[in-house]
């Protein structure tokens, strides 16, 4: 049996990567829409075989409640608005999937853990990474020795930021909805990764930021900025986070005996794999899987064998927390304990 999902903010991730993957999933299907258009509502309703009695206002979402088709509710909106629509959903008695970051402050990530705690509803944050094949090899790889005892980790992730072009980045260059610029959207994935491909969680971290205050999309959010982490076993990751790097995914985890490169390591589709060592280096075949039926997949059987989801509240919250503290080191020069 499938549980309907309602998709809350109908833009560029949700029409384009979320939706049309249903039709890959075993235990997810689409089940409501909630947007601010009702046009662009109607349109996808419409395609996708929804009734329009399934097509929610962000005022009106509340009454979602009396919707018994709906089981979860996923939010694709703005950073900022993650927390109201998460602490709403689970008011409504709706387990909740959250887009990354999961909020814009340390204050929201508890709230929307508290609140659906209190609701005894799941909450998972979609970091689709941990559904992706090749970060899931990776991982397996690192945990068996096969690249030796893990020294370091780098991960690039950096794009050029549009908002004069592309729709989808016009709220991403406003603080008050973006909670942040590059390291907020999408250095988070290199945050993630050298917690996830290490296996451990940082207790240092240093920042260095740099952007161009002349270019009006970094008027309010950060360009470049980079960061370090030491992990407790010694394992030093150095990141660098863009909004104005050709587009770069990337990670390398050097062991002792060998490296792994992900490139990229965080995109929608083709990935790749090298491992080298002094003799050579080799690209070993993974099959590519949907990760976001995957994730899909994994928030519904959640729900369904009362499991805590791999990637729960907590993971997001360590996340901002760990955001906030590169934030302060870039900001007063000084390394930050976490
Ligand atoms: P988008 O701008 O295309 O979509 C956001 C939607 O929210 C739009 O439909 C917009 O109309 C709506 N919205 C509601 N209130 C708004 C407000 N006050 N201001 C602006 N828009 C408002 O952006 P997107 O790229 O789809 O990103 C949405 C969320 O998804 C973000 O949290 C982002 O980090 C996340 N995301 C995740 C991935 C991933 O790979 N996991 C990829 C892209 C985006």
């Amino acid at each position: 049996d499938k549980l309907g999902f309602a998709i809350v903010g109908l833009g560029k991730f949700a029409t384009e990567q979320i939706m049309p993957n249903f039709k890959a999933c075993q235990h997810a299907r689409l089940a409501a829409l909630v947007s601010g258009s009702p046009d662009k509502a109607r349109k996808l309703a419409a395609q996708y075989d929804l009734p329009e009695t399934s097509v929610y206002s962000y005022d009106n979402f509340d009454s979602i409640k009396d919707n018994p088709d709906v089981d979860i509710v996923y939010i694709i909106l703005p950073n900022s608005l993650h927390a109201e629509f998460t602490i709403r959903a689970a008011e409504a008695g709706k387990h909740v999937l959250c887009e990354k970051p999961m909020a814009t402050s340390v204050e929201d990530c508890e709230k929307m853990i508290a609140a659906c705690q209190q609701a005894d509803r799941k909450l998972m944050i979609a970091y689709r990474a941990h559904f992706e094949p090749f970060n899931l090899d990776a991982i397996e790889r690192i945990r068996k020795g096969e690249l030796g005892t893990i020294k370091a980790i780098t991960s690039d992730h950096g794009r050029p930021v549009k908002p004069t072009e592309d729709e989808a980045d016009v709220w991403r260059v406003v603080k008050k909805l973006a909670g942040g610029g590059s390291l907020m959207d999408i250095g988070i994935y290199a945050l993630n990764a050298a917690r996830y491909l290490s296996g451990e969680e940082p207790v240092e971290v240093t920042a260095q930021e740099f952007s161009d205050k002349s270019d009006p999309r970094f008027a309010e959010v950060e360009d470049n900025i980079h960061f370090t982490l030491r992990f407790p076993s010694g394992v030093l990751a150095s990141c660098t986070s863009s909004y104005s790097y050709s587009e770069v995914k990337r990670g390398r985890v050097f062991g002792d005996k060998a490296w792994l490169d992900l490139d990229p390591l965080s995109d929608y589709k083709k990935h790749t794999m090298k491992i080298g060592d002094d003799e050579g280096k080799q690209e070993p075949e993974i099959e590519e899987g949907n990760q976001f039926a995957a994730e899909l997949d994994h928030m519904a059987e959640c729900v369904l064998h009362n499991k805590t989801p791999k990637t729960p509240g907590e993971e997001g919250l360590k996340d901002v927390r760990y955001i906030m503290a590169i934030y302060e080191a870039a900001k007063t020069g000084k390394a930050v304990k976490v």
